[in-house]
Protein backbone atom coordinates (compact mmCIF):
# COMPACT_ATOMS: atom_id res chain seq x y z
CA UNK A 1 0.00 0.00 0.00
CA UNK A 2 2.81 2.08 0.74
CA UNK A 3 5.04 1.32 -1.81
CA UNK A 4 1.55 2.11 -4.24
CA UNK A 5 1.42 5.52 -2.89
CA UNK A 6 4.88 6.41 -2.83
CA UNK A 7 4.65 4.94 -6.80
CA UNK A 8 1.85 7.45 -7.39
CA UNK A 9 3.45 10.40 -6.03
CA UNK A 10 6.38 9.95 -8.21
CA UNK A 11 4.30 9.60 -11.36
CA UNK A 12 2.31 13.27 -10.31
CA UNK A 13 6.02 14.57 -10.13
CA UNK A 14 6.99 13.44 -13.16
CA UNK A 15 3.76 14.87 -14.24
CA UNK A 16 4.56 18.33 -12.81
CA UNK A 17 8.18 18.30 -14.17
CA UNK A 18 6.26 17.78 -17.66
CA UNK A 19 4.30 20.52 -17.23
CA UNK A 20 7.18 22.80 -16.83
CA UNK A 21 9.07 21.05 -19.30
CA UNK A 22 6.42 21.11 -21.94
CA UNK A 23 3.90 23.97 -20.78
CA UNK A 24 1.34 22.42 -23.39
CA UNK A 25 1.02 19.21 -22.15
CA UNK A 26 -2.73 18.76 -21.12
CA UNK A 27 -4.11 16.76 -18.28
CA UNK A 28 -7.35 15.67 -17.59
CA UNK A 29 -8.34 14.06 -13.91
CA UNK A 30 -11.26 11.99 -13.73
CA UNK A 31 -11.82 11.89 -9.79
CA UNK A 32 -13.77 9.94 -7.55
CA UNK A 33 -15.47 7.20 -10.02
CA UNK A 34 -15.69 3.61 -9.57
CA UNK A 35 -12.41 2.26 -11.39
CA UNK A 36 -12.83 -1.51 -13.16
CA UNK A 37 -9.39 -0.99 -14.63
CA UNK A 38 -9.63 -4.12 -17.16
CA UNK A 39 -7.19 -6.58 -15.32
CA UNK A 40 -9.75 -8.41 -13.40
CA UNK A 41 -9.01 -6.98 -10.31
CA UNK A 42 -12.10 -6.13 -8.24
CA UNK A 43 -13.68 -2.61 -8.77
CA UNK A 44 -12.11 0.30 -6.38
CA UNK A 45 -14.73 3.45 -5.24
CA UNK A 46 -13.43 6.62 -5.00
CA UNK A 47 -10.73 6.30 -7.45
CA UNK A 48 -8.89 9.05 -9.68
CA UNK A 49 -7.25 8.84 -12.80
CA UNK A 50 -5.22 11.06 -14.14
CA UNK A 51 -4.09 11.09 -17.93
CA UNK A 52 -1.30 13.34 -19.55
CA UNK A 53 -1.22 13.61 -22.94
CA UNK A 54 -2.81 10.46 -25.03
CA UNK A 55 -1.99 8.35 -21.75
CA UNK A 56 -2.78 6.91 -18.09
CA UNK A 57 0.06 9.37 -15.64
CA UNK A 58 -1.41 8.31 -12.43
CA UNK A 59 -3.93 5.88 -10.90
CA UNK A 60 -5.18 6.08 -7.11
CA UNK A 61 -7.39 4.34 -5.01
CA UNK A 62 -8.39 8.10 -3.33
CA UNK A 63 -8.05 11.37 -4.17
CA UNK A 64 -4.63 12.54 -6.61
CA UNK A 65 -3.37 16.06 -5.69
CA UNK A 66 -2.40 17.58 -9.73
CA UNK A 67 -1.09 20.32 -11.24
CA UNK A 68 -3.28 23.49 -10.73
CA UNK A 69 -5.81 24.30 -13.25
CA UNK A 70 -6.07 20.54 -14.13
CA UNK A 71 -9.52 19.94 -16.14
CA UNK A 72 -12.00 17.70 -13.66
CA UNK A 73 -14.35 15.09 -14.95
CA UNK A 74 -16.72 14.49 -11.51
CA UNK A 75 -17.03 10.44 -11.62
CA UNK A 76 -19.44 10.69 -8.75
CA UNK A 77 -22.06 7.89 -9.20
CA UNK A 78 -19.90 6.76 -12.80
CA UNK A 79 -17.62 3.27 -13.73
CA UNK A 80 -15.10 3.74 -15.76
CA UNK A 81 -13.99 0.65 -17.99
CA UNK A 82 -10.92 0.74 -20.67
CA UNK A 83 -11.77 1.10 -24.07
CA UNK A 84 -13.25 -2.24 -25.38
CA UNK A 85 -11.76 -3.82 -27.65
CA UNK A 86 -13.46 -6.04 -30.44
CA UNK A 87 -10.48 -9.49 -31.42
CA UNK A 88 -12.50 -10.46 -34.45
CA UNK A 89 -13.98 -7.96 -37.02
CA UNK A 90 -13.64 -7.39 -41.00
CA UNK A 91 -14.33 -4.19 -41.47
CA UNK A 92 -16.83 -3.73 -44.05
CA UNK A 93 -16.00 -1.70 -47.36
CA UNK A 94 -13.62 -3.94 -48.35
CA UNK A 95 -15.00 -6.87 -50.42
CA UNK A 96 -18.75 -7.48 -51.84
CA UNK A 97 -20.83 -10.03 -53.63
CA UNK A 98 -21.68 -13.70 -53.22
CA UNK A 99 -18.76 -15.02 -50.46
CA UNK A 100 -17.24 -12.07 -50.21
CA UNK A 101 -15.05 -12.33 -53.41
CA UNK A 102 -15.14 -9.46 -55.39
CA UNK A 103 -12.76 -7.19 -53.84
CA UNK A 104 -13.31 -2.74 -53.33
CA UNK A 105 -12.38 -0.25 -51.96
CA UNK A 106 -15.08 1.68 -50.20
CA UNK A 107 -14.27 3.70 -47.20
CA UNK A 108 -17.69 5.54 -47.88
CA UNK A 109 -19.35 2.18 -46.58
CA UNK A 110 -16.88 1.30 -43.58
CA UNK A 111 -16.56 4.88 -42.18
CA UNK A 112 -19.91 4.82 -40.83
CA UNK A 113 -19.73 1.61 -39.11
CA UNK A 114 -16.18 2.34 -37.56
CA UNK A 115 -17.92 5.98 -36.01
CA UNK A 116 -20.78 3.43 -34.83
CA UNK A 117 -17.91 1.27 -32.87
CA UNK A 118 -16.24 4.35 -31.91
CA UNK A 119 -20.23 5.45 -29.99
CA UNK A 120 -20.67 2.12 -28.49
CA UNK A 121 -16.97 2.29 -26.45
CA UNK A 122 -14.99 0.47 -28.99
CA UNK A 123 -11.49 1.55 -29.09
CA UNK A 124 -9.61 -0.91 -30.66
CA UNK A 125 -10.31 -3.37 -33.04
CA UNK A 126 -8.48 -6.58 -34.92
CA UNK A 127 -9.68 -7.51 -38.32
CA UNK A 128 -9.31 -11.21 -39.47
CA UNK A 129 -9.43 -10.84 -42.84
CA UNK A 130 -10.51 -8.18 -46.05
CA UNK A 131 -9.21 -6.59 -48.65
CA UNK A 132 -5.30 -6.19 -48.22
CA UNK A 133 -4.77 -2.40 -50.04
CA UNK A 134 -8.30 -1.38 -48.43
CA UNK A 135 -7.46 -2.09 -45.07
CA UNK A 136 -4.19 -0.87 -44.99
CA UNK A 137 -5.40 1.98 -46.14
CA UNK A 138 -7.80 2.48 -43.67
CA UNK A 139 -5.37 1.88 -40.59
CA UNK A 140 -3.39 3.91 -41.96
CA UNK A 141 -5.86 6.30 -42.04
CA UNK A 142 -6.97 5.90 -38.59
CA UNK A 143 -3.48 6.49 -37.21
CA UNK A 144 -2.86 9.95 -38.92
CA UNK A 145 -6.08 10.98 -37.76
CA UNK A 146 -7.59 11.40 -41.22
CA UNK A 147 -10.72 9.24 -40.17
CA UNK A 148 -12.67 8.58 -36.49
CA UNK A 149 -12.47 4.79 -35.91
CA UNK A 150 -11.26 2.51 -33.11
CA UNK A 151 -7.63 1.59 -33.59
CA UNK A 152 -7.31 -0.55 -36.60
CA UNK A 153 -5.43 -3.80 -36.46
CA UNK A 154 -5.25 -6.03 -39.09
CA UNK A 155 -3.59 -9.68 -40.41
CA UNK A 156 -3.21 -8.17 -43.74
CA UNK A 157 -4.35 -10.83 -45.87
CA UNK A 158 -5.16 -14.05 -44.39
CA UNK A 159 -3.28 -17.33 -45.57
CA UNK A 160 -5.03 -20.10 -47.02
CA UNK A 161 -4.77 -23.53 -48.89
CA UNK A 162 -5.67 -23.46 -52.72
CA UNK A 163 -9.74 -24.20 -52.27
CA UNK A 164 -9.53 -23.78 -48.55
CA UNK A 165 -11.56 -21.86 -46.33
CA UNK A 166 -11.30 -18.17 -46.84
CA UNK A 167 -8.89 -18.79 -49.73
CA UNK A 168 -11.00 -16.47 -52.13
CA UNK A 169 -12.10 -13.48 -50.43
CA UNK A 170 -9.04 -11.48 -50.41
CA UNK A 171 -6.89 -14.45 -48.68
CA UNK A 172 -3.55 -15.79 -49.80
CA UNK A 173 -3.08 -19.08 -50.98
CA UNK A 174 0.08 -20.72 -50.37
CA UNK A 175 0.62 -23.78 -52.06
CA UNK A 176 4.37 -24.95 -50.60
CA UNK A 177 7.16 -23.86 -48.37
CA UNK A 178 9.17 -21.00 -51.01
CA UNK A 179 5.50 -19.92 -52.56
CA UNK A 180 4.72 -19.35 -48.42
CA UNK A 181 7.93 -17.67 -48.27
CA UNK A 182 7.70 -15.45 -51.22
CA UNK A 183 3.93 -14.55 -50.34
CA UNK A 184 4.82 -13.92 -46.52
CA UNK A 185 7.41 -11.72 -47.77
CA UNK A 186 4.89 -9.80 -49.57
CA UNK A 187 2.33 -9.41 -46.78
CA UNK A 188 5.28 -8.57 -44.13
CA UNK A 189 6.05 -5.56 -46.13
CA UNK A 190 2.63 -4.45 -45.33
CA UNK A 191 2.74 -4.89 -42.00
CA UNK A 192 0.22 -7.14 -40.48
CA UNK A 193 -0.62 -6.92 -36.70
CA UNK A 194 -0.96 -10.59 -36.52
CA UNK A 195 -1.14 -12.88 -39.35
CA UNK A 196 -4.04 -15.43 -39.61
CA UNK A 197 -4.33 -18.88 -40.80
CA UNK A 198 -7.19 -20.63 -41.74
CA UNK A 199 -7.75 -24.31 -40.81
CA UNK A 200 -11.01 -25.47 -41.42
CA UNK A 201 -12.23 -28.93 -43.39
CA UNK A 202 -16.13 -28.46 -42.27
CA UNK A 203 -17.09 -25.22 -44.10
CA UNK A 204 -18.45 -24.28 -41.12
CA UNK A 205 -22.35 -25.30 -41.97
CA UNK A 206 -24.70 -28.06 -41.98
CA UNK A 207 -23.72 -29.23 -45.64
CA UNK A 208 -20.20 -28.91 -44.93
CA UNK A 209 -17.64 -29.65 -47.63
CA UNK A 210 -14.38 -31.30 -47.38
CA UNK A 211 -12.56 -28.60 -47.32
CA UNK A 212 -8.59 -28.83 -48.35
CA UNK A 213 -6.09 -28.15 -45.18
CA UNK A 214 -2.65 -26.74 -45.39
CA UNK A 215 -0.59 -29.12 -44.78
CA UNK A 216 0.55 -29.24 -41.21
CA UNK A 217 4.20 -29.52 -41.88
CA UNK A 218 3.76 -26.14 -43.73
CA UNK A 219 1.73 -24.61 -41.56
CA UNK A 220 5.02 -25.32 -39.28
CA UNK A 221 7.02 -23.87 -40.93
CA UNK A 222 5.11 -20.73 -42.10
CA UNK A 223 4.22 -20.01 -38.34
CA UNK A 224 8.24 -20.54 -37.52
CA UNK A 225 8.85 -17.73 -40.39
CA UNK A 226 6.44 -15.36 -39.16
CA UNK A 227 7.83 -15.71 -36.03
CA UNK A 228 11.37 -15.33 -36.90
CA UNK A 229 9.99 -11.97 -38.42
CA UNK A 230 8.51 -11.17 -35.08
CA UNK A 231 4.85 -11.55 -35.94
CA UNK A 232 2.42 -13.90 -33.80
CA UNK A 233 -0.25 -15.96 -35.32
CA UNK A 234 -3.63 -16.38 -35.25
CA UNK A 235 -5.70 -19.75 -36.62
CA UNK A 236 -9.29 -19.78 -37.71
CA UNK A 237 -10.54 -23.57 -36.38
CA UNK A 238 -13.90 -24.97 -35.14
CA UNK A 239 -12.67 -28.66 -34.02
CA UNK A 240 -10.39 -29.91 -30.98
CA UNK A 241 -8.02 -31.99 -33.59
CA UNK A 242 -7.29 -29.07 -35.76
CA UNK A 243 -6.92 -27.22 -32.67
CA UNK A 244 -4.31 -29.57 -31.24
CA UNK A 245 -2.61 -29.51 -34.56
CA UNK A 246 -2.46 -26.08 -34.75
CA UNK A 247 -0.83 -24.77 -31.24
CA UNK A 248 1.40 -27.97 -32.20
CA UNK A 249 2.60 -25.77 -34.93
CA UNK A 250 3.20 -22.96 -32.37
CA UNK A 251 0.06 -20.75 -33.13
CA UNK A 252 -0.40 -18.03 -30.71
CA UNK A 253 -3.92 -17.71 -30.91
CA UNK A 254 -7.14 -19.00 -32.59
CA UNK A 255 -10.00 -16.80 -33.90
CA UNK A 256 -12.89 -18.66 -32.95
CA UNK A 257 -13.93 -21.38 -29.65
CA UNK A 258 -14.28 -24.43 -30.37
CA UNK A 259 -17.54 -25.06 -32.42
CA UNK A 260 -17.81 -28.24 -33.68
CA UNK A 261 -17.20 -30.63 -30.94
CA UNK A 262 -16.60 -31.08 -26.78
CA UNK A 263 -12.96 -29.22 -25.54
CA UNK A 264 -12.21 -31.95 -23.59
CA UNK A 265 -9.92 -31.63 -20.32
CA UNK A 266 -6.43 -32.51 -22.30
CA UNK A 267 -7.01 -30.35 -24.81
CA UNK A 268 -7.89 -27.41 -22.51
CA UNK A 269 -5.15 -28.55 -20.09
CA UNK A 270 -2.28 -28.03 -23.21
CA UNK A 271 -4.19 -25.30 -24.40
CA UNK A 272 -3.72 -23.75 -21.34
CA UNK A 273 0.15 -24.76 -20.49
CA UNK A 274 0.52 -22.82 -24.45
CA UNK A 275 -1.01 -19.78 -23.19
CA UNK A 276 -2.84 -19.66 -26.28
CA UNK A 277 -6.10 -17.07 -26.47
CA UNK A 278 -9.27 -17.91 -27.85
CA UNK A 279 -11.53 -15.25 -29.69
CA UNK A 280 -14.79 -15.70 -28.28
CA UNK A 281 -17.40 -15.10 -31.49
CA UNK A 282 -20.15 -16.16 -29.28
CA UNK A 283 -22.47 -13.64 -31.43
CA UNK A 284 -22.24 -16.15 -34.52
CA UNK A 285 -24.35 -18.61 -32.93
CA UNK A 286 -27.60 -16.06 -32.51
CA UNK A 287 -30.54 -16.84 -34.28
CA UNK A 288 -32.87 -15.00 -31.61
CA UNK A 289 -32.43 -11.31 -33.32
CA UNK A 290 -34.68 -9.50 -30.39
CA UNK A 291 -31.29 -8.08 -29.12
CA UNK A 292 -31.03 -5.88 -32.42
CA UNK A 293 -33.89 -3.82 -31.27
CA UNK A 294 -32.09 -2.49 -28.21
CA UNK A 295 -31.22 0.98 -27.30
CA UNK A 296 -27.78 0.86 -28.58
CA UNK A 297 -28.25 -0.99 -31.93
CA UNK A 298 -30.95 1.16 -32.67
CA UNK A 299 -28.55 4.35 -31.34
CA UNK A 300 -25.73 2.86 -34.01
CA UNK A 301 -27.16 0.25 -36.72
CA UNK A 302 -29.28 1.87 -39.68
CA UNK A 303 -32.93 0.46 -39.45
CA UNK A 304 -32.15 -0.94 -42.45
CA UNK A 305 -29.74 -2.48 -41.74
CA UNK A 306 -30.90 -4.12 -38.81
CA UNK A 307 -33.82 -5.47 -40.75
CA UNK A 308 -31.94 -6.89 -43.67
CA UNK A 309 -29.52 -8.92 -40.43
CA UNK A 310 -32.82 -10.05 -39.36
CA UNK A 311 -33.52 -12.21 -42.40
CA UNK A 312 -29.64 -12.39 -43.79
CA UNK A 313 -28.13 -15.99 -43.58
CA UNK A 314 -26.00 -15.09 -40.95
CA UNK A 315 -28.85 -14.53 -38.04
CA UNK A 316 -32.47 -15.93 -38.43
CA UNK A 317 -32.92 -16.45 -42.03
CA UNK A 318 -31.26 -19.63 -43.15
CA UNK A 319 -30.05 -23.82 -42.51
CA UNK A 320 -26.95 -22.37 -41.71
CA UNK A 321 -27.81 -20.26 -38.31
CA UNK A 322 -30.60 -23.07 -37.38
CA UNK A 323 -27.70 -25.34 -37.42
CA UNK A 324 -25.36 -23.44 -35.53
CA UNK A 325 -27.72 -22.21 -33.23
CA UNK A 326 -28.89 -25.65 -32.71
CA UNK A 327 -24.86 -26.02 -31.22
CA UNK A 328 -25.65 -23.36 -29.15
CA UNK A 329 -25.73 -25.13 -25.46
CA UNK A 330 -22.66 -27.11 -26.53
CA UNK A 331 -20.56 -23.86 -27.32
CA UNK A 332 -22.16 -22.09 -24.41
CA UNK A 333 -20.50 -25.40 -22.47
CA UNK A 334 -17.09 -25.05 -24.40
CA UNK A 335 -16.21 -21.85 -23.84
CA UNK A 336 -17.16 -22.09 -19.96
CA UNK A 337 -14.99 -25.20 -19.68
CA UNK A 338 -12.17 -23.47 -21.75
CA UNK A 339 -12.45 -20.67 -18.80
CA UNK A 340 -12.57 -22.90 -15.65
CA UNK A 341 -9.46 -24.61 -17.18
CA UNK A 342 -7.67 -21.89 -16.85
CA UNK A 343 -7.42 -20.88 -21.03
CA UNK A 344 -7.19 -16.81 -21.85
CA UNK A 345 -10.34 -15.95 -23.47
CA UNK A 346 -10.79 -12.87 -25.93
CA UNK A 347 -13.88 -10.81 -26.89
CA UNK A 348 -14.37 -10.75 -30.35
CA UNK A 349 -17.57 -10.77 -32.27
CA UNK A 350 -16.60 -11.86 -36.01
CA UNK A 351 -19.40 -9.16 -36.77
CA UNK A 352 -18.45 -5.30 -36.86
CA UNK A 353 -20.78 -3.35 -34.75
CA UNK A 354 -20.29 -1.99 -31.85
CA UNK A 355 -23.24 -2.88 -29.92
CA UNK A 356 -22.39 -6.65 -30.82
CA UNK A 357 -19.24 -6.31 -28.78
CA UNK A 358 -21.82 -5.87 -25.87
CA UNK A 359 -23.98 -8.44 -26.88
CA UNK A 360 -21.19 -10.85 -27.17
CA UNK A 361 -20.03 -9.88 -23.14
CA UNK A 362 -23.56 -10.78 -22.20
CA UNK A 363 -23.57 -14.07 -23.80
CA UNK A 364 -20.17 -14.53 -22.09
CA UNK A 365 -21.72 -13.89 -18.85
CA UNK A 366 -24.83 -15.90 -19.98
CA UNK A 367 -22.05 -19.19 -20.40
CA UNK A 368 -21.45 -18.40 -16.47
CA UNK A 369 -18.36 -16.02 -16.71
CA UNK A 370 -18.71 -13.17 -14.08
CA UNK A 371 -19.52 -9.79 -15.36
CA UNK A 372 -15.64 -8.90 -13.82
CA UNK A 373 -14.01 -11.39 -16.45
CA UNK A 374 -16.18 -10.62 -19.20
CA UNK A 375 -14.78 -6.90 -19.10
CA UNK A 376 -11.45 -8.47 -18.95
CA UNK A 377 -11.82 -10.54 -22.01
CA UNK A 378 -13.19 -6.96 -23.96
CA UNK A 379 -10.56 -5.21 -22.69
CA UNK A 380 -7.39 -6.59 -21.52
CA UNK A 381 -7.63 -10.41 -23.10
CA UNK A 382 -8.18 -8.75 -26.21
CA UNK A 383 -5.35 -6.17 -26.26
CA UNK A 384 -3.26 -9.38 -25.55
CA UNK A 385 -4.91 -11.53 -28.11
CA UNK A 386 -3.70 -9.10 -31.15
CA UNK A 387 -0.51 -8.66 -28.64
CA UNK A 388 -0.53 -5.24 -28.13
CA UNK A 389 -1.37 -5.44 -24.50
CA UNK A 390 1.66 -2.97 -23.31
CA UNK A 391 -0.08 -0.47 -24.78
CA UNK A 392 -3.38 -1.23 -24.42
CA UNK A 393 -6.12 -2.79 -22.66
CA UNK A 394 -6.26 -1.42 -19.08
CA UNK A 395 -6.25 1.53 -16.96
CA UNK A 396 -3.08 1.70 -15.54
CA UNK A 397 0.28 4.36 -15.62
CA UNK A 398 1.63 4.65 -19.25
CA UNK A 399 -0.67 3.10 -21.49
CA UNK A 400 -2.82 4.70 -23.99
CA UNK A 401 -5.86 6.60 -22.50
CA UNK A 402 -8.72 4.42 -24.02
CA UNK A 403 -11.49 4.50 -22.00
CA UNK A 404 -15.29 4.47 -21.22
CA UNK A 405 -17.36 6.40 -18.54
CA UNK A 406 -20.53 4.32 -17.43
CA UNK A 407 -23.82 5.26 -15.50
CA UNK A 408 -24.19 1.79 -13.68
CA UNK A 409 -22.59 -0.94 -12.49
CA UNK A 410 -21.72 -2.90 -15.03
CA UNK A 411 -20.20 -6.08 -12.78
CA UNK A 412 -23.86 -6.01 -11.59
CA UNK A 413 -25.41 -6.53 -14.90
CA UNK A 414 -23.26 -6.79 -17.91
CA UNK A 415 -25.87 -4.57 -19.69
CA UNK A 416 -24.78 -1.85 -17.97
CA UNK A 417 -21.55 -1.28 -20.49
CA UNK A 418 -24.33 -0.37 -22.90
CA UNK A 419 -24.86 2.55 -20.53
CA UNK A 420 -22.38 5.14 -21.48
CA UNK A 421 -21.98 8.64 -20.76
CA UNK A 422 -18.38 9.22 -22.34
CA UNK A 423 -15.82 6.99 -24.78
CA UNK A 424 -12.39 8.68 -24.53
CA UNK A 425 -9.53 7.64 -26.77
CA UNK A 426 -6.14 8.87 -26.48
CA UNK A 427 -7.09 10.68 -23.75
CA UNK A 428 -8.97 12.96 -26.20
CA UNK A 429 -13.18 12.56 -25.52
CA UNK A 430 -15.22 11.47 -28.05
CA UNK A 431 -17.45 14.09 -29.36
CA UNK A 432 -20.32 11.30 -29.42
CA UNK A 433 -22.74 13.80 -31.00
CA UNK A 434 -21.15 14.28 -33.96
CA UNK A 435 -20.52 10.87 -35.14
CA UNK A 436 -22.72 9.48 -37.94
CA UNK A 437 -24.76 7.24 -36.30
CA UNK A 438 -28.48 6.93 -36.44
CA UNK A 439 -28.90 8.24 -33.07
CA UNK A 440 -27.46 11.37 -34.18
CA UNK A 441 -29.74 11.72 -37.29
CA UNK A 442 -32.73 13.60 -36.32
ZN1 LIG B 1 -14.18 -13.76 -39.24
Amino acid sequence: MIQNVLKISLLVCVCVYGVQAHAQAPFLLIENVTLIDGTGAAPVEGASVLIEGNRFAAVSKGPLSVPAGTPRVDGTGKFLIPGIIDSHVHVPGGRTGPGNRTLVSQPEVGIPVMEGLLYAGVTAVYDSGNNAPYITMMRADERAGRIRSPRIYTTVSLIAPPEGHGCCAGGTVVHDYADGVEKLDAIFAMKPDLLKFTRERRGMGPMGRNMPLIPIDLMTQLVAYAHDHGIRTTVHVSEVELAREAMQAGADAFAHTIYLDAANADFAKEAAAAGVIFSSTMTRIEADTAFLDEPLFVATVPEATRRAIKVSERFGGSAYTGWLSSLRPAIMQNIKFLYDSGVTIAMGTDRTMGAMAHQEMEILVEAGIPPIDAIRMGTLNAAAYIGVEAELGSIEPGKLADMVLLTADPTVDIHNTTLIDAVYKGGKRVDRSSLDVPANQH
